[in-house]
């Protein structure tokens, strides 16, 4: 590559920052970062019925939170009127565009004549060649007017994209279409032409259903002598059932990711592979490693399957692999006041236990509940099967004593202790190992039992099952 790239996000603020739409904006951002270039963002809010600001302050906090962060400042399309108008005039001055009269229902008759015959319609250039003088005539007579482009009736328009390889249209499929309409408003084809160009836009990278725009808006770079930016469209979301994604399948905004607790690195390794990947088994990255091997030539042309559960293993892969002290920092950049009267070191020590049973932030907070508060609530299922009578209360009894007496509260102290009251009592090690956990976690699965004696120390263990012996079992036998 010779020109340091220059790519841009351009959403229209008319609904939240969804799947879609950050997987535009973190290939383009990739894509920037990779050569190191610029990523732009620019705001499409021209239809300004459904342009809303709400959605614009959505889609931005979405990409802060993400962390793609743009280049300033941003653009947004509803204060560029001028620009647009100058670069119309420019084209009408040249005669590459002209002023067509027909009205609504003119067109409308065509359109009927020509479902009737059986013809594909076509717009017709009735006011293409109009003379200057013809022009002011209808001017003056109050007559409303759109900008159509003078589309070359021979040759075709050719363009390679880097995902779906050689497109080639006839222009003679393309009508003479709309750049600015009866109110003055500059279309989506041409503001983009000429922002694009303006921002130096060099290599276009966004959404594949906006490969049949591409050919028009190559039309209007050749009109406006300006240079051809690179193309590459990317493949649709779909959803598990082969449908285009939407909000059936959970391709609610990116807030709803956060909402539930993914973290953005997990976030973006997962969106990374809707579409692309390596080339090779590796399927998680860090934001680094994408950076670094992201390629988009190796973003394939068919729809891209989101798959939730798929999304919940990279998401707890990352967990696994993230420092506590990471993931402390990120549970209390939500959540400042997290388990703020226990200490950091503590904390480190629980998270290490218990990454391995999470994948978002949500699911490890509840998961390390009971290494904090006493349980309120225990799993009544378990402790009817695991405590179902006195017997029980006499062998947690025993270990009380035994723990009472320990002067080191290491795993295998903890073990031997266990083992030793199981065997004194003659019963196997598990019909106490359950209603341990029972009694200090109130679940019936978690790490393993040592370490979580270890952890929650003397104490708190003594406690537990002593208040254990008071409520269990449920009713007396
Ligand atoms: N505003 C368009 C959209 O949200 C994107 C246009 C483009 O990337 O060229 O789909």
């Amino acid at each position: 590559m010779n020109k340091s790239p220059c790519v841009r996000f351009a959403p229209s603020p008319t609904g939240k920052l969804h799947l879609g739409g950050a997987r535009t904006a973190l290939f383009n951002w990739l894509y920037a970062k990779h050569y190191g270039g610029d990523f732009l963002l620019r705001i499409e809010d021209t239809d300004t019925e459904r342009s809303k600001r709400k959605y614009t302050d959505q889609i931005l906090s979405s990409l802060k939170w993400l962390g793609l962060n743009w280049s300033e400042p941003i653009i947004f399309q509803s204060e560029r009127n001028l620009i647009y108008k100058e670069a119309a005039q420019n084209l009408l001055d040249n005669k590459l565009a002209y002023r067509c009269f027909l009205t609504k229902e003119e067109l409308e008759f065509e359109r009927e004549k020509s479902k009737k015959e059986g013809l594909d319609f076509r717009v017709p250039k009735t006011y293409r060649n109009l003379s200057l003088d013809d022009q002011k005539g209808m001017l003056n007579a109050g007559k409303s007017f759109t900008i159509r482009l003078k589309v070359p009736s021979k040759g075709s328009t050719f363009f390679e994209d880097k995902i779906y390889g050689e497109i080639n249209v006839n222009n003679h499929e393309i009508d003479d279409f709309i750049i600015v309409r009866s109110d003055g408003s500059p279309t989506y084809n041409f503001t983009v032409v000429v922002d694009d160009n303006n921002m130096g836009i060099n290599c276009v990278i966004r959404g594949e259903d906006h490969i049949s725009n591409t050919p028009k808006q190559i039309l209007i770079y050749s009109a406006l002598h300006l240079p051809v930016p690179d193309f590459a469209h990317l493949p649709m979301i779909l959803g598990a059932d082969k449908k285009r994604l939407s909000k059936r399948h959970g391709a609610a905004g990116v807030e709803h990711f956060k909402n539930q607790g993914y973290s953005v690195d997990a976030l973006l390794n997962y969106i990374a592979m809707l579409g692309w990947n390596s080339g090779t088994e590796d399927e998680l990255f860090s934001i680094e490693d994408l950076i670094s091997k992201f390629d988009i030539n190796k973003v394939q042309k068919k729809g891209a399957v989101y798959d939730e559960k798929k999304l919940h293993w990279v998401a707890g892969q990352h967990m696994i692999q993230k420092p506590e002290i990471n993931i402390l920092d990120e549970i209390r950049e939500d959540d400042p006041d997290w388990q703020k009267h226990s200490k950091d070191n503590y904390i480190y020590r629980v998270l290490q236990l218990m990454k391995i049973r999470a994948s978002t932030l949500n699911e490890l907070k509840e998961a390390c509940t009971y290494f904090f508060t006493d349980p309120k609530d225990y799993d009544h299922k378990a402790i009817a099967k695991r405590w179902k009578d006195k017997s029980v209360n006499k062998l947690i009894n025993n270990f009380i004593k035994r723990l009472e007496m320990l002067s080191s509260w290491s795993q295998t102290d903890l073990d031997i202790c266990l083992r030793d009251t199981s065997q004194e009592m003659a019963v196997s090690a598990a019909k106490l190992i359950h209603p341990v956990r029972l009694a200090l976690s109130g679940k019936s699965h978690g790490p393993g039992l040592f370490e979580l004696i270890e952890l929650l120390g003397k104490m708190t263990t003594l406690r537990r099952l002593r208040k254990a012996l008071d409520i269990f079992p449920l009713k007396d036998d």
